[in-house]
């Protein structure tokens, strides 16, 4: 489901020739190695060499080909046979794998998918809805799903159409300046700056009576470049499906917030689906631009604002009038059975601390990128590890490996599991996703404050197809984008400054982790003009066109993976840096500070306890760094501080959640009500002070302080000597 903005993709991300993909089967040479945490550093080198030889082009291009050879879509005897694919592939390299079970309230296979244009000048006829070019050979598979979206209920509204642009806040404030009247309409806006739920969301609260989200050609089509299959962008007919679910409330199963939907939970402890609050009550549906301009070109009403013209070749005007549209939805949901594949090397020293890696495995249709490029890499780590196990190798803590069923609905999969967990997550100490994890050659990440430099020397060991490391390329491809915009294009690091790292928002698997159970995460990715997400088209044969030809940028993701998964498994102390963090929450609140400052005057909220605390966490992150660099001889003492390196995050958790979501308990991070993907930073207060209401910000702040405290105290405890 993740998706990186197509604005940022554009720019940034430059397809090498096909000739400089040279193949990258040789590990780096002397490169300087800067491992936290380890007593003896070139044993690890040693076990990192070994491992990083055994990834292979040739075998994750396997995987791929063959996890991607029919559409997979949730629950489907196709989506089975992937996860016997993944287990067998578990199972030969050594890991204890099982297939985990969970009955979940699943959109199937849509009945009906109708849309007609009411026109006085044009006779009514249904739109064809298909995706279809010239030469794909996937294509006209019949078990491809029509393009819908997920937790859509059924309906059957016939109305004026209003265009909402990308269906913002600001959007659709600005319909209301315009006297647009939005209530009854069928609210029509593109792909594109926030989450699709969040569009319908808003368009549900203005009172639209059915949403269509479209992809404009500006956003992800011809104004990028060449459509598929001459190019990587969106053709005419390419509809991008997805989930619509408020994720932004709680993911996973509807009908379980907070608990494991096993397949033996009665049904008395469900909630009854119609009374589910993660479920839109308006019917909505993608749809392609090729089809999006027969409604677009014929709406009247006054000229948009320029800013929201698209790509289509007339000027686009806001309606209502003169067209009208008809939509009919037959949605089909019912309960269904969903499998993530579980695989585990248990630890030998310190077997309870757990170091999961994960990815999911459904797709839309094929999902070459999404999800399955991710999981062909990490079916390439887990053999990396394999090899390692044969030479008598046992990790010191227990490796789990999860394939994710049921993400693409709303990260279901993920959920269930780690609402199974919960307790025995209490003491993991990382959990890292991937998910569309190659569309091109660009790398990117994201992470706690935590991992940000952890994850940046991880990819100094990694050789990069382009030349270098995956450290060296990522600076290059960094710089130059910098260089091409005369700015940096993404949010400096002000606390960790080198690298850009982003923050954790929503959109992929580690939301349950991090943001439910506060288990630190990171997430990586290697990117490139993608413009077929969530079509038909995300096939083998664009990926061999367009993202990865000899699926080097597979093996590198695969090492990058391990290498990740391999240092914090094996480290003497565990390298978390609370000194990072609590230099992030400092300049979030400063940030925060300056706003309320010029919002509410003398009304401003106080951040002197927020900020105390927030300087007392860089303090004893900073003393936790002296040991991390140069890890104590006595084990008892790097047991002690480990302990608190892993529970640190969990005090950064508010017991009951976040005001009116309690699902979402991080005190720092939260999917964003509004952006829905991004995240927005110390939410409680950013919410309080959006509402305008200082007294609430206050008391946010409060508890912030107090959670901000617990940690340094966590890490500060650790530290006295025994
Ligand atoms: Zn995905």
């Amino acid at each position: 489901m993740q998706r990186v903005s197509a604005i940022l993709m554009s720019t940034i991300f430059l397809l090498p020739a096909a000739g400089q993909n040279r193949p990258a089967q040789t590990p780096l040479p002397a490169q300087p190695i800067a491992i936290t945490g380890f007593r003896d550093v070139q044993a690890q080198v040693q076990r990192e060499k070994t491992f990083l030889a055994v990834p292979d082009a040739q075998r994750a291009g396997e995987h791929l080909r063959i996890l991607t050879s029919a559409p997979h879509m949730a629950a489907t005897p196709e989506d089975r046979a992937t996860a016997e694919y993944v287990a067998q592939k578990f199972r030969e390299a050594g890991l204890e794998t099982k297939i985990v079970e969970y009955k979940v309230w699943l959109a199937g296979r849509p009945d009906e998918v109708m849309l007609e244009i009411v026109h006085p000048k044009i006779a009514r006829q249904p739109f064809q809805l298909r995706e279809r070019v010239d030469g794909d050979k996937y294509q006209d598979d019949p078990r491809i799903v029509q393009g819908f979206n997920a937790s859509s209920p059924s309906g059957d509204v016939e109305g004026d159409i209003v265009y909402a642009n990308y269906g913002r806040p600001e959007d659709f404030r600005k319909l209301q300046d315009m006297k647009i009247d939005v209530r009854g309409k069928i609210v029509i806006t593109r792909y594109g700056n926030n989450y699709r739920g969040v569009k319908v969301h808003l368009a549900e609260q203005h009172g639209a009576a059915g949403v269509i989200i479209y992809s404009d050609p500006s956003d992800d089509g011809y104004v990028k470049g060449d459509v598929y299959p001459k190019g990587p962008w969106r053709p005419e007919s390419g509809i991008q499906r997805g989930s619509v679910k408020y994720t932004f409330r709680y993911p996973g199963d509807p009908t379980t917030p907070g608990i494991a939907a096993t397949p033996d939970l009665p049904d008395a402890k469900r909630v009854p689906p119609e009374k589910a609050d993660d479920m839109p009550t308006i019917p909505t549906m993608p749809l392609s631009y090729g089809d999006a301009k027969m409604i677009m070109q014929e709406l009247g009403g006054p000229e948009s604002p320029r800013e929201w013209q698209g790509g289509l070749p007339f000027t686009y005007h806001v309606g209502p009038g003169a067209v009208r549209v008809h939509m009919r939805l037959k949605m089909n949901y019912a309960y269904h059975t969903i499998w993530d594949v579980i695989g585990t090397i248990p630890g030998k020293d310190f077997p309870d601390e757990l170091v999961i890696g994960g990815n999911h495995r459904d797709a839309w249709v094929y999902g070459t990128v999404d999800p399955s490029s991710g999981t062909a890499a990490m079916l390439e780590t887990v053999h990396g590890l394999g090899e390692l196990l044969k030479t008598g190798w046992r990790p010191r803590r227990t490796i789990i490996f999860g394939s994710w069923d049921a993400e693409e609905q709303g990260l279901i999969g993920s959920t269930e599991w780690v609402e199974d967990e919960e307790k025995r997550l209490g003491t993991a100490a990382v959990y890292f996703n991937m998910d569309t994890a190659v569309s091109g050659p660009t790398f990117a990440a994201s992470a706690v404050p935590s991992l940000k430099q952890f994850l940046r020397d991880a990819t100094k060991v990694v050789p990069s197809p382009s030349g270098g490391s995956v450290y060296d390329a990522w600076q290059k491809s960094t710089q130059s984008a910098a260089a091409t915009e005369g700015a940096q294009r993404r949010q400096p690091n002000v606390a960790s400054p080198d690298l850009p790292v982003g923050e954790l928002g929503s959109g992929s698997d580690f939301t349950p982790f991090l943001q439910h159970v506060g288990v630190p995460a990171t997430d990586i990715t290697s990117n490139g003009p993608y413009g077929v997400y969530h079509s038909a088209f995300d096939d083998l044969q664009w990926f061999k066109k367009f993202a990865d030809p000899n699926f080097v940028y597979e093996q590198q993701m695969a090492r990058v993976f391990g290498i990740e998964l391999l240092r914090m498994a094996d480290a003497d102390v565990l390298p978390h840096d609370y000194e990072t963090y609590g230099k992030e929450i400092t300049a979030y609140l400063e940030a925060l500070q300056r706003r309320c400052n010029s919002a509410f005057g003398k009304q401003s909220p106080d951040f002197g306890a927020s900020l105390d605390a927030a300087h007392r966490l860089m303090n004893a992150g900073e003393a936790a760094l002296t040991l991390q660099n140069s890890p104590p001889a006595s084990a008892e003492r790097r047991s002690k501080l480990n302990r608190a390196l892993i529970g640190a995050e969990r005090e950064l958790l508010f017991a009951d959640g976040l005001p009116k979501r309690p699902w979402f308990r991080h005190s720092i991070y939260a999917p964003g009500e509004f952006t829905g993907y991004s995240a927005v930073v110390v939410p409680s207060v950013t919410e309080a002070v959006d509402n305008g209401d200082p007294k609430a910000a206050q008391e946010q702040l409060n508890a912030l302080a107090a959670a901000i405290a617990r940690t340094a105290e966590v890490l500060e405890k650790s530290q006295k000597g025994d």
